[in-house]
């Protein structure tokens, strides 16, 4: 049986084109003892998966060229030879960008539909809503009435961020790219402030404005210009977890910005980095608070959902351009 599939086909240089990718046929091999054949239904695009574009070291592996790229999808089970899994079940796991695939029911887990809708097992209720659960609250560690700035904020990390924060009493201030992701943050998410940094000339001073007690904690989504604005505004033993660099990783040459360490060290903050697989001992509570809140409604989300499995490139590319509210997520 033949099924489509995406490889990675050449690796960019600066910003990735649809041109880096190649669509093509490929016979599905048959199942084995303890595998599983699958339909892939949502597939998740994440800004990691540029870094995996480049041929460098990192904690994950660089995709092959000629080979598919892969990624978080939640899947039907078309055919089991698994004790573990049934035709029909809804399972997630990291798998390759094909329609139909099979894969070792090992490393798959089932997902309860009556829990959340299955998209959300890539946003919410999966990957990015751990980081940003995690993320916030080991590194972070907020506490009532602290100061809470979030960049990328409109994105699938930044807005469960600032509704955590907003849950554990804080003051929260979300940077985002649009009036219109600054109006949702501020209406629907329940961000006390947004800023859009395409349009503000000084952010320092805007950032100033939106936290008159000064920052005690940055999660920092993008990196850049923005990050170092922010960290102007830090308050004594500030803490700032280090998710994502977005606004670097299609750069060429390593930019050079203002030295920070003086404004760490004579705030006695703390920056830390951190992949969320760090807190995997973590998961299975924080995914528990997570869907509890969820549940009460106390946290809500939203994704931006392009159809068709054809559309995956572009989504991806998509994430740099800012085309995403929440988690961007294909539809197969
Ligand atoms: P996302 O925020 O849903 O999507 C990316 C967003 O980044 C875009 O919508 C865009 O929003 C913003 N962006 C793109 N280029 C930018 C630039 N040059 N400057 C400022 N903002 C830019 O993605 P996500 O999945 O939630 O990930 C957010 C960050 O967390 C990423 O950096 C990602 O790598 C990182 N991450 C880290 C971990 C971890 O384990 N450490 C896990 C998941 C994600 P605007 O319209 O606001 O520009």
């Amino acid at each position: 049986m033949n099924t489509k599939q995406f490889v990675l086909a050449s690796r960019p240089k600066g910003t990735p084109t649809l041109q880096n990718f190649r669509k093509e046929a490929v016979e599905l091999p048959q199942i084995q003892e303890d595998e599983v054949a699958l339909k892939g239904l949502f597939y998740s695009v994440d800004p990691y998966m540029r870094g995996r574009m480049n041929d460098a070291k990192s904690y994950v592996p660089p995709f092959t060229i000629d080979l598919p790229l892969e990624g978080g999808v939640v899947a039907e089970v078309t055919d089991s030879k698994s004790s573990l899994f049934k035709t029909g079940d809804l399972v997630v796991g990291v798998l390759p960008w094909r329609e139909q695939m099979t894969a070792s029911a090992k490393g798959l887990q089932k997902i309860d539909p009556a829990v959340g809708q299955a998209s959300y097992f890539l946003g919410i209720l999966g990957m990015t809503g751990l980081t940003a659960h995690l993320g916030l609250t080991l590194i972070g560690q907020p506490k009532a009435g602290e100061t809470v700035v979030v960049s990328g904020a409109a994105g699938a990390v930044g807005v469960v961020v600032g509704q955590i924060a907003k849950i554990k009493g804080c003051h929260v201030v979300g940077i985002a790219g649009s009036d219109e992701k600054v109006n949702l943050l501020k209406e629907d998410f329940g961000f006390d402030e947004a800023i859009n940094y395409k349009t503000t000339p000084d952010m320092q001073k805007a950032i100033a404005k939106a936290c008159p007690k000064g920052v005690d904690i940055y999660f920092d989504n993008v990196g850049g210009d923005i990050s170092d604005a922010v960290i102007n505004n830090i308050n004594f033993h500030a803490r700032i977890p280090l998710c994502g660099q977005i606004s670097l990783y299609n750069n060429t040459e390593t930019p050079v910005g203002p030295r920070i360490q003086p404004r760490l060290l004579t705030r006695s903050a703390l920056m830390q980095g951190f992949i969320v697989s760090d807190f995997a001992k973590h998961f299975p509570d924080a995914l528990k608070e997570l869907t509890g809140w969820v549940m009460a409604d106390q946290l809500k989300f939203t994704e931006t959902i392009i159809d068709g499995f054809d559309q995956l490139p572009s989504a991806l590319l998509g994430l740099f351009k800012g085309e995403n509210t929440g988690k961007m997520v294909v539809k197969a």
